[in-house]
């Protein structure tokens, strides 16, 4: 399928860069994830260890940091890596998206010792992190739902207990980033909010796997913590504060959300396209038959709108500027893309689509995830209804 390139029009260094890293991200899918072989991942729900080791040995986790600075990678980068990853082995997109979280809060609120421990392994790929925010009782309204909580011991330790769910990645992490009240909230619930560093293999934290529809490449689970103990330093950033820390890197995350979504609406309609121009009826391929060329346009509209919102909110992120709207609305236009595209695919392929030799039933299936996370399309087209028109507070 044709693509609208993005460096079909820019040709500064990044564009270049960004060229030469979807270059290399899909020579390390070659190699260590084909198609078939990500089939049978889903299929064995089992995590892909070499082409995470691939990716980090290239330095697409880094993506430039060292764990030594503060800065956390270009955004046009993790984008660039995420949209490839997408297209194909989607799964290592979605473990990737929390690997630049937690790249980029260890970055800015990690010690020295936080970042020789759990910095240095997750940009060198030997170590990784799961974000573990949501709650049984609400991921939307996570902060006034929030009952993990963590109590300071007289020695400084710490005592967390709670559960966690819908948790991406937690039984192939080292480290889990979590967040508990510490503090009951004063003037918002998102006051009284600690972030910690919780060791994967702590006594008295329990991970169950969760039986979802989709991603199979990497595990989902609820994680449970009673009176986990935890050490004066495995509080990241400052006590209280955590929720607004998390806040600070929620425009990488709907950046990188849209990213991988846009890459699965590009690798549906691949899938799509193909299959159509070699399918025949009426002794003539179905790619001819204008019912099915309006569906695939439409997705490939879908699909163009989308990278044109993605680029522009990268780039304003990238440059400093304001880019909280163009991403939550790059974060909406690309996962709606990525349903329609993978819907065009279904339909297109009829009963192929159906069967797991073909990837378009996992593209559908894990189209999904971005509609709802990490923010449902629900709530950012609240926050664009306030934000970016003005309008009064829906809820
Ligand atoms: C596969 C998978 C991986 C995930 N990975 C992680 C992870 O790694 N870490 C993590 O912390 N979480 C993770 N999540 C959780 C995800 O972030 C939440 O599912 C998401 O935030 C939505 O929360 P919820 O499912 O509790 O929905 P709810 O909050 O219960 O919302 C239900 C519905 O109500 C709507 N709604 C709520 N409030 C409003 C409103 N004011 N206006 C309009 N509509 C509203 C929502 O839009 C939605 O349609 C994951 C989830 C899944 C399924």
């Amino acid at each position: 399928m044709h693509t609208i390139a993005p460096d079909a029009v820019d040709t500064d260094a990044v564009d270049v860069e960004s060229a030469a890293i979807r270059e290399l991200v899909n020579d390390l899918i070659d190699r260590h994830s084909p198609p078939e072989v990500t089939a049978r991942l889903d299929r064995e729900r089992a995590f892909n260890t070499a082409l995470h080791e691939a990716l980090a040995d290239a330095g697409l986790i880094g993506l430039g940091n060292d764990a030594a600075t503060s800065t956390p990678p270009d955004p046009r980068l993790e984008v660039a890596v995420l949209e490839e990853l997408g297209a194909g082995p989607t799964s290592m997109a979605v473990c990737l998206v929390v690997q630049y979280m937690g790249v980029g809060l260890l970055a800015q609120y990690a010690d020295e010792a936080q970042r020789a421990e759990v910095l240095a392994p997750l940009v060198g790929g030997r170590g990784r992190v799961a974000f573990a925010l949501s709650e049984p009782d609400g991921g939307t309204d996570v902060a006034a739902a929030m009952r993990t909580r963590a109590t300071r011991r007289a020695d400084g330790t710490w005592s967390v207990s709670g559960t966690k769910t819908w948790i991406s990645g937690p039984l192939v992490a080292d480290n889990l980033i979590l967040l508990a009240r510490t503090s009951e909230p004063t003037r918002s619930s998102i006051d009284g909010i600690t972030m910690f560093l919780v060791p994967r293999d702590s006594d008295r934290l329990r991970i169950t796997e969760l039986d979802t529809f989709a991603v199979h490449g990497l595990d989902t689970c609820t994680v449970e913590l009673d009176e986990v103990a935890l050490p004066s330093h495995a509080v990241l950033g400052e006590v209280g504060m955590g929720f607004r820390q998390v806040l600070s890197t929620l425009n990488g995350e709907r950046l990188n959300a849209a990213a991988v979504a846009l890459g699965i609406a590009r690798g549906a309609m691949a899938v799509a396209t193909k299959y159509a121009k070699e399918r025949n009826a009426f002794r003539r391929p179905i790619a001819s038959f204008q019912a099915l060329q309006v569906r695939l346009v439409d997705s490939a509209i879908q699909i163009e709108s989308a990278r044109a919102l993605l680029d522009r909110a990268a780039t304003a992120a990238a440059q400093g500027r304001r880019a909280d709207t163009l991403s939550a609305m790059a974060k909406v236009a690309a996962s709606e893309a990525a349903v329609s595209a993978t819907d065009t695919g279904m339909r297109v392929m009829a009963g192929a689509g159906f069967s797991t030799e073909f990837p378009m039933e996992r593209l559908f299936r894990d189209a999904r995830l971005y509609t709802f996370a990490p923010l449902t399309n629900e709530m950012l087209r609240n926050y664009l209804a306030e934000n970016h028109l003005g309008l009064p507070r829906s809820f």
